[in-house]
């Protein structure tokens, strides 16, 4: 007992000190930054025909770097966004968004103010769809064509509801939401199926907002969240369990038909369900690099490899990078990672400009490895990692949209004030 209570204290010790360190250099290198910034917008004079860096999706990765590279390109460069969908879209909220309503909109923030301060001329961002990715050039839906001196590949995952929303308009993402929130309304026998963070926030949120109806869990590994240590995965499952969720692990679904009222299990167990959430089944949105470069491609997934330095792993096109999602890398996927990836791409590009070597990317675990984890409307759980050791943090929450509000004004937009729609 006395170990476990000391390895406990050291474990928080430690941690604690990384994390006051990584704030501090985060401190440091912000201030840096906009120093670096406000000179280079005295610096950079537009041009008639600049060389083109097209930045393909605008999230966490494209959106951050092409913010970088708008405020630190030489003159003569321009970086172009490329973005399929109106709005950014909040992947943290859709599983709480799809069961609670009156908040959809706050999911879907206005692009453009996070560009603020860049030079004029230095950026500009397109909506459209890239299909193809040629070797010196793009395609896109629109019919037309585009040189690219060079890319960054951040498109990012696709998964379905409740994970994602595959709305290019803020409308249809809304309704969209709305939907799903009425059919778990509708539903007396929630099936949820994946245990990962979508499917556990989805499934506790479901049965704290409804109380009355009959969640369960289906998930086809022992171990929920198995991205993180076994330690969240305890507490994940005593507080879904806690609840009233029925969490049945090791298991798949092998027939399902809402129709009949029942989905049934490998083992043969029915289980009464009138309606089933997939949570499961990310893939890497890679199609439209996938023809020119097939060697890259993980084959499970279909991730992009890429080196150390965030340059696809094919020496012959060392102007391409990829970031985010996307990647087959040994590295957590979440929006942290993605943001320090765009870092590291943005001052690559920089660098190749100007002749200098490239630095490598090496995922800072104590930031990048953790998660917040909502369990129900009103508990959270930090889980927090350095990589070696791990702590759970149990707090309360009483914000039931989530980290929206952060998420808007960190995109530089005043909380939920749309002006690209003239929507509040
Ligand atoms: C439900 C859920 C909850 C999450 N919670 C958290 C959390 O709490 N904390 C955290 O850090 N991370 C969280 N994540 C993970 C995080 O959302 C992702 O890691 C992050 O969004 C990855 O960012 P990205 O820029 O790589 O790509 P994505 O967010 O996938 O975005 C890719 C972008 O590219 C665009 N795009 C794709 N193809 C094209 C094309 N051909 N042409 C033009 N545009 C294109 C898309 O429209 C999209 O805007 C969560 C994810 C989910 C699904």
């Amino acid at each position: 007992m006395g170990t476990i209570y000391s390895n406990k204290w050291v474990d928080t010790a430690v941690i604690t000190f990384s994390i006051v360190k990584a704030v501090i250099s985060f401190i440091r290198d912000t201030a840096i930054q906009k120093f670096l910034f406000a000179i280079h917008r005295h610096r950079y004079v537009p041009v008639a025909s600049p060389k083109n860096v097209v930045v393909i999706g605008a999230s966490f990765a494209g959106y951050h770097a092409a913010k970088l590279l708008a405020n630190s390109l030489p003159t003569g460069y321009e970086v172009i966004l490329i973005e399929k969908s109106s709005h950014f879209h909040f992947t943290w909220v859709f599983p709480r968004f799809s069961v609670v309503g009156g908040h959809e909109h706050k999911a879907f923030v206005p692009y453009g103010p996070y560009f603020e301060g860049a030079p004029n001329g230095s950026w500009r961002m397109i909506q459209d769809t890239v299909l193809e990715i040629g070797p010196s050039n793009i395609s896109l839906k629109s019919g037309a064509m585009m040189d690219y001196e060079f890319l960054v590949l951040a498109t990012g995952s696709h998964a379905g509801p409740p994970s994602r929303f595959d709305a290019e308009e803020k409308s249809d993402g809304i309704k969209a939401l709305q939907t799903l929130q009425r059919d778990i309304q509708n539903a007396n026998d929630l099936v949820v199926v994946g245990g990962g963070a979508a499917g556990v926030e989805l499934a506790a949120d479901a049965k704290t907002h409804y109380t009355q109806k009959n969640v369960t869990l289906v998930h086809s590994r022992k171990t929920l969240l198995n991205k993180f240590g076994v330690k969240l995965h305890g507490a994940a499952l005593e507080a879904l369990e806690k609840m009233g969720v029925r969490v049945i692990l090791g298991e798949r679904i092998e027939k399902h038909n809402e129709n009949d009222g029942f989905v049934v299990l490998g083992s043969g167990t029915a289980i009464p369900c009138d309606f089933l959430v997939q949570c499961t089944g990310q893939r890497a949105a890679s199609d439209i690099i996938a023809k020119l470069f097939p060697h890259i491609i993980s084959p499970s997934g279909g991730y992009v490899k890429v080196k150390s330095t965030l340059q696809i792993a094919d020496d012959r096109f060392n102007n391409i990078y990829a970031a985010g999602d996307v990647i087959d890398y040994p590295c957590p996927k979440n929006g942290r990672s993605a943001t320090f990836q765009a870092e590291v791409v943005s001052n690559n590009i920089l660098r190749a400009i100007q002749g200098r070597p490239p630095v490598n990317y090496q995922p800072n675990m104590v930031i990048e490895g953790g998660i917040e984890l909502t369990l129900g409307l009103d508990e959270n759980i930090f889980y927090i990692t350095d990589g070696a050791r791990d702590i759970n943090l149990r707090t309360k929450s009483k914000d039931i949209a989530l980290k929206s509000k952060q998420c808007w004004r960190r995109f530089g937009t005043v909380p939920f004030l749309d002006r690209s729609r003239n929507e509040h």
